[in-house]
């Protein structure tokens, strides 16, 4: 890919399948060593970062700033939507939720969890999670799984599949 002069050199993530923008956007911001508030000013869009990885997406973001997006974390804004929810989907930013037995095959948040009527995994026909298995401690915005366990009591996710229920 052809790197302009002004632009910032950065090493690139692959999005996974299904990926959320909040567990895509921790995963570039750590391979590339940047804080939120850095990839804010590169990317000129300030705080709006931090609402992304909290997946709170209303207002819903722009063509422009999925533009700006695109340009530093050199994935096509088209993609960038696609993590974003579906066309006529109410997302439920809250609680974070968890499919463990997908998580064991790719580690990463599926977007589709955080669909409102969203409360079972249709691969694996199990209820998704909203805390942890052991300790029920609630799950960290997606931004923030480097390990992929508990943020207290560090049970991995993939052990909590184990424990998913099916409806
Ligand atoms: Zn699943
Ligand atoms: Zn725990």
């Amino acid at each position: 890919m052809e790197i302009g002069a002004e632009e910032p050199h950065v090493f690139e993530v692959e999005p996974l399948n299904g990926e959320s923008l909040s567990h895509f956007l921790g995963r570039f911001r750590r391979e590339n060593y940047l804080t939120s508030s850095q990839l804010g000013k590169l990317t000129g869009l300030g705080a709006v970062i931090l609402r992304w990885e909290k997946l709170y997406f209303n207002p819903f973001p722009t063509r422009q700033e999925l533009e700006a997006m695109a340009s530093v974390v050199r994935v096509d804004a088209d993609r960038l939507t696609q993590m974003l929810s579906s066309k006529g989907v109410t997302m439920k930013p809250r609680p974070i939720r968890l499919c463990a037995a997908c998580y064991a095959e790719q580690p990463c948040h599926r977007i589709e969890w955080q669909f409102k009527e969203k409360m079972k995994c249709d691969r694996h026909q199990l209820r998704l999670l909203t805390k942890c298995t052991n300790c029920e401690t609630p799950f960290s915005i997606p931004a923030d799984w480097v390990q992929g366990e508990c943020p207290h009591c560090f049970l991995p996710f993939t052990t909590m599949a184990k424990r998913q229920k099916s409806r």
